[in-house]
């Protein structure tokens, strides 16, 4: 159940029988030429709205725009959220959900950026709210995944896996590049990013995805993120 399809009233019914919600969040950023700036938002979208069908849990609208302050900020197209600005949207976010009544929160998150505000998020409002969890899942690093995934970068082989099996249309595959750099252990600022790190847009892996790859990765984390939200829950 999509909260930007439901009415006041189906809110209010919902909430008799659960006080769950699923927050969908993913970030508006460079996957290489192949793949579209929205991948990680139309994954975590996707994900949170298969699992709120499976277990009939009621999904927030996606938090389409996420932190890319660093090693993507200066392609064309990617937008950024500050994570100070993010932190704090999210606290209002999830503020209104309390007040009216959910206590239940599992983020379905699609972009590194966001883990860190999404957690500072949490602590900020956490004292304050009352016999309420939280829970958060990047799908990329569950367990579950690990041989699947197999550490795939950014714009890699798992996510152009992931969008040939959601959204094959938007894939452009004669723009697929070999470019593979490793990302340095140290931290960078903006003005390395280019030339540092990528020139393709691609972080850590080669864009040699299937079809079939990417339903198994789906598939997986749907299962991994409903087993979070039955602990969630018990
Ligand atoms: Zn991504």
């Amino acid at each position: 159940m999509e909260m930007l399809k439901m009415t006041m009233k189906d809110i209010e019914d919902y909430l008799k029988f659960s006080k769950t919600v699923i927050i969908p969040a993913g970030s508006i950023e460079e996957h290489s030429q192949a793949l579209p700036l929205g991948t990680d938002t139309l994954t975590a979208e996707a994900l949170a709205i298969e699992v709120g069908k499976r277990t009939t849990r009621v999904v927030a609208p996606v938090i389409s725009s996420g932190n890319c302050n660093s090693v993507t900020f200066d392609f064309p197209g990617t937008l950024s959220i500050s994570p100070t600005n993010l932190i704090n949207f999210l606290v209002d976010y999830i503020t209104s959900l309390y007040r009216h009544g959910f206590q239940r929160f599992l983020f379905v998150n699609g972009h590194g950026g966001n883990i860190a505000p999404i957690r500072c998020a949490i602590d900020a409002v956490s004292p304050t709210f009352r016999s309420s969890r939280f829970s958060v899942g990047s799908w990329w690093l569950f367990e579950e995944l690990k041989e699947l995934y197999d550490n795939a970068g950014h714009a890699g082989r798992g996510e152009v896996s992931i969008m040939l099996y959601l959204y094959p249309e938007l894939v452009k595959k004669e723009l697929f590049s070999e470019e593979h750099r490793t990302i340095p252990h140290y931290y960078v600022s903006n003005d390395l990013s280019k030339t540092e790190i990528t020139k393709s847009g691609i972080i850590n892996d080669s864009q040699n995805g299937t079809r079939d790859l990417g339903k198994r990765i789906f598939e997986e984390a749907c299962q991994a993120y409903i087993r979070l939200l039955q602990e969630l829950e018990s």
